[in-house]
């Protein structure tokens, strides 16, 4: 069965993250490289590939592994909530399941009204609109808050994401099980010695 162009524009978002394991002067190349490919040539290239930088896995499942970035704004025993990297509104955030299921499950469904309830709180929006969708398999839960001046996705930058993630969390009732990235302590360096 042909992939999706839902499923082909996730794979893109997926491997635009991944842009950093490439020298500096060939990430700009690569990625318009990557936004110029059809639904066919990136259901060829994830074959090709068969995606080993992901372990065989699927996007969400290497997101779950914390090997793929992600803006995580909510987590329970079984889900997580995390930003879309091409919204349409807002706060527009994914609540994807820890498992890789064909279907989302109860336990998806009461994180997804924590979430709505909060992006509600925070951002009074018109209303929320609630998809289930299925990506590389994983069945996931979409939340997109409504303001009534949607326009098309677009690419949110680094930045914005980052901002919107803090905006989220704080103050927070809401916890994070696992910290986001991992914290290099540092080393500390002693002063020269004087001879
Ligand atoms: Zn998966």
């Amino acid at each position: 069965m042909p992939i999706t162009t839902e499923e082909a524009n996730k794979i893109k978002e997926h491997l635009l993250t991944q842009l950093d394991n490439f020298p500096e002067d060939k990430r700009e190349q690569i990625a318009e490289q990557i936004n110029s490919m059809s639904d066919e040539q990136i259901e060829a290239f994830v074959k090709q590939n068969k995606l080993t930088h992901l372990g065989g896995q699927c996007i969400f499942c290497s997101i779950i592994a914390n090997k793929t970035k992600s803006y995580k704004i909510a987590e329970d025993k079984d889900n997580i909530a995390i930003l879309e990297l091409m919204p349409i509104s807002k706060g527009h955030s994914l609540i994807v399941p820890k498992e890789h299921l064909e279907k989302t499950s109860e336990s998806t469904n009461s994180l997804v009204q924590e979430v709505s309830k909060k992006l509600k709180k925070k951002f009074s929006p018109q209303e929320i609109k609630i998809n289930e969708i299925k990506i590389m398999g994983h069945a996931l839960l979409e939340i997109i808050p409504i303001y009534g001046d949607e326009t098309e996705k677009r690419q949110a930058s680094e930045e914005e994401l980052k901002s919107l993630q803090e905006e989220i969390l704080k103050p927070s009732e809401i916890k994070i099980e696992k910290p986001q990235e991992i914290k290099i302590e540092e080393i500390p360096i002693l002063p020269p010695r004087i001879p």
